[in-house]
Order: structure tokens, then sequence, then C-alpha cells
């Protein structure tokens, strides 16, 4: 490399980084698209998602009937139920119902199974919010281990069908999984083990 040559990029390697420069300083200037959240913002921000927006799976277990369309039909395996026999009516009774939300593509398959052949009772809500510290918690589970609950009886017509809110049933059993999800538990309790072995 001749002196000339050097010296040219050098001035082509100083021009570019002040043109970057130049774009970033630019930018102290113009109106922020982005924002805070969600402490500065001024309406809930599942208002200002798309329409077809596919948030977090839930099922509203009072009209599910436990046919297991949507189990059957998800590709991955997302969905399990469980059922068993109430020892009182002998009516059979549903006592799991897990959406691995960890694994969920959110293709929708689920639901459109569920509308079309079913009740509707599982559906895509526009909660996004399932942060949590361990990968097991994601599995959503909408009935309490120890309270199983009646199958629902679906009239003929559809339309008799009490479809409530969008939400809740999501919002529950993501609580219901962050606080009691035995491998958030198990998680817990090796860490804890940890700390009291570092500090003996
Ligand atoms: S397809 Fe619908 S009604 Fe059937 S088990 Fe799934 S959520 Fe329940
Ligand atoms: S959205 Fe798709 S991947 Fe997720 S549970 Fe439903 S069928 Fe399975």
């Amino acid at each position: 490399m001749n002196v000339t040559t050097y010296f040219t990029s050098i001035g082509h390697a100083a021009n570019t980084i002040l043109e970057g420069m130049a774009v970033t300083f630019s930018h102290l200037f113009r109106k922020p698209i982005t924002f805070q959240y969600p402490d500065r913002i001024d309406r809930p921000l599942s208002t200002t998602l798309p329409d077809r927006y596919r948030g977090l799976l839930e099922v509203q277990i009072d009209i599910c009937t436990g046919c297991r369309r949507c189990e059957r039909v998800c590709p991955i395996a997302c969905i399990a139920l469980d059922f068993g026999k109430n020892p009182e009516t002998k009516a059979r009774e549903m006592t799991r119902f897990d959406i691995d939300l960890g694994k969920c593509m959110f293709c929708g398959l689920c639901v459109e199974e569920c509308k079309l052949n079913s009740t509707g009772a599982i559906r895509h809500t526009r909660e996004f919010e399932g942060t949590t510290e361990v990968l097991g918690a994601l599995t959503f589970r909408f009935i309490e281990p120890a309270k199983p609950r009646p199958l629902y009886k679906a009239p003929k017509d559809k339309s008799e069908i009490p479809l409530g809110p969008y939400g809740p049933w999501a919002r529950e059993a993501r609580e219901r999984a962050q606080r009691d999800n035995p491998a958030l538990v198990r998680e817990r309790l090796a860490r804890w083990r940890e700390e009291r072995e570092r500090a003996s």
C-alpha cells in the first residue's frame, strides 16, 4: 500500500465515523417514536394492539366440553387435558387443562378448531405479559389441581353459549402458573439449597 492510498483510507474512515455520529446526533432533536413501558403511557397498551393480535391463550373453562379437539389439533403438543370421575356423582370431570405457552407458536389452530367445531372456549386474548424466571412456569393451568371442573354440555344453538370477556381466564391462569407451578417451586427450592450450601 502506498502513502497516498494509506492516507485516503484514513480519510474515508474518518468520514464514515463523522457521518455515523451526525446521524446519531440528529436523533437528539427528533421526537421519539418509542415510549417507556409501563409507567409512561397514557392508555392501556392492549388498546394499541392490531385487531388480529394473537396474545396469550386462555380457556373459558366453564364452557369447555372437554372434547379434546384443541389438544389433538395442536402440532407441537402444547395442550394437555386429563379427566377423572366424580366419586359422588360418578360424572366425568376435567382434572387438568394445561397449555405450555413456552412451546406455543401462536398458530391459532386450536382456537380455529374450537370455534368451528366446539364452543369457542379457547381463544387468543390481548394479554401479552408472561415474563417469568423459569420456562416451565409458562405452563398456564386452567384448572386447580384439587378442583376438578364439570364438563359443559353445549346447546345446539351456538348463540346460546355464554361467552365471557376475553382476558380474565388468562390472567388467572398466569398467576396460578407463577404461584404454584411445580417447575417454579422446584427451581426456587434448588436455588435456596444452593444458597444455603454456599453460606455454610
Ligand atoms: S376444543 Fe374447545 S371445548 Fe374442546 S376441549 Fe378444547 S377448549 Fe374445550
Ligand atoms: S396456538 Fe398453535 S401451537 Fe399454540 S397451543 Fe394452539 S395449536 Fe398449539
